[in-house]
């Protein structure tokens, strides 16, 4: 019996399997290797790591997490977890079953991106959505905020303050009010209200929004704001709790409302980033193993039989 099955090897799955390790605990991560930064060149904003390609960084976690003879990484994709009398049982896309006391959700999320043609290879590259991962690079520059609604207005404000060369490009999709039309004015924001035909770019570079008009807009970044949905139902399927922002709701320790299920990083974050999924990844660390000393279950010097 494992003490955990971790499901997501990246920034939060591997931080709590580090604090895992070095309380003995017994634990399976699985990971099928596809984290939402995966299109990105550079992580941006972890400290000592900023700039570094976000593989590496994981690279790094899975090297640093070797030497912890109770800690297993397993390249395999989760499919059911299926609660029993001493806990869950995880089944993967192998068909090996993985029986643990307690199960860690790392999987993150999904991004939709909007219906732009050409939009798909330059998704981490020129067009981002995040102004503290990649806003700095485009300081000064000209970038475009795709709006739709008027949760883009927020994330138009943060842009402003990094660059005075800025456009809102709405698509014709979304009318912002006559506050939010002079407020905008007043930033010396651009708006341009035509639909958008196509994205032109070279070598995953924006260069320019082209209307339906025929019209262009020339351009060094995009930002936008993907949908996102969770990347697995688990945590719907167990009952885990939701909150306002549609993420798992946990306390301080990873905990979330079903006992034994925990959950850590994007999908239980309203912030978005490297940093907060690796602090949320150690706090579920933390907590599983507070849990299982208070339930008088003490580490395991020597691995299980799913250990190395
Ligand atoms: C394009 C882009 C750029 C970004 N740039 C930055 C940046 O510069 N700086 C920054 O701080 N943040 C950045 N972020 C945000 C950051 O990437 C996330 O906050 C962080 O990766 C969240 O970590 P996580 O472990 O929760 O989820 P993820 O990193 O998304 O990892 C989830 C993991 O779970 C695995 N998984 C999912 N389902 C299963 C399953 N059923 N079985 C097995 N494995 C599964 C996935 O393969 C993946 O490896 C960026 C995000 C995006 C989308």
């Amino acid at each position: 019996m494992l003490d955990t099955v971790i499901i997501g090897g990246s920034s939060a799955g591997l931080s709590a399997a580090l604090i895992l390790g070095r309380s003995l605990r017994n634990v399976v991560v699985l990971d099928d290797q596809k984290p939402c930064n995966r299109f990105t060149h550079a992580s941006h904003g972890f400290l000592t790591q900023d700039g570094t390609a976000p593989a590496q960084l994981l690279q790094t976690a899975r090297d640093q997490l070797a030497p912890y003879a109770t800690v297993t990484l397993k390249s395999a994709t989760a499919v059911t977890i299926t609660a029993t009398a001493h806990g869950f049982t995880v089944l993967d896309a192998s068909g090996q079953a993985h029986d643990a006391r307690t199960v860690l959700l790392a999987t993150g999320l999904h991004d939709a991106l909007p219906a732009l043609e050409g939009i798909e290879p330059l998704w981490g590259k020129s067009v981002f959505h995040c102004p503290y991962c990649d806003g700095y690079e485009v300081c000064g520059k000209a970038v475009a905020v795709y709006g739709t609604d008027e949760a883009a207005m927020h994330l138009l404000l943060l842009m402003r303050n990094l660059t005075p060369a800025l456009t809102l490009v709405t698509g014709g999709l979304w009318q912002p009010t006559p506050e939010q039309r002079e407020k905008i004015a007043s930033l010396g924001i651009r708006l341009a209200e035509t639909p958008v035909s196509r994205l032109e770019s070279t070598d995953s570079q924006i260069q320019a929004i082209r209307f339906a008009d025929g019209s262009t807009l020339a351009c060094d970044a995009l930002f936008i704001r993907p949908k996102t949905s969770h990347r697995t139902p688990f945590a719907h399927d167990l009952g885990c709790q939701m909150n306002v922002h549609q993420v798992v709701q946990v306390d301080l320790r990873g905990r979330t409302s079903v006992a034994g299920v925990y959950a850590a990083g994007d999908l239980s974050s309203p912030i978005r980033s490297v940093a907060i999924a690796v602090a949320q990844g150690a706090a579920a660390g933390y907590g599983i193993n507070a849990d299982l000393v208070e339930q008088g279950i003490i580490g395991d010097m020597a691995p299980s039989a799913e250990g190395r």
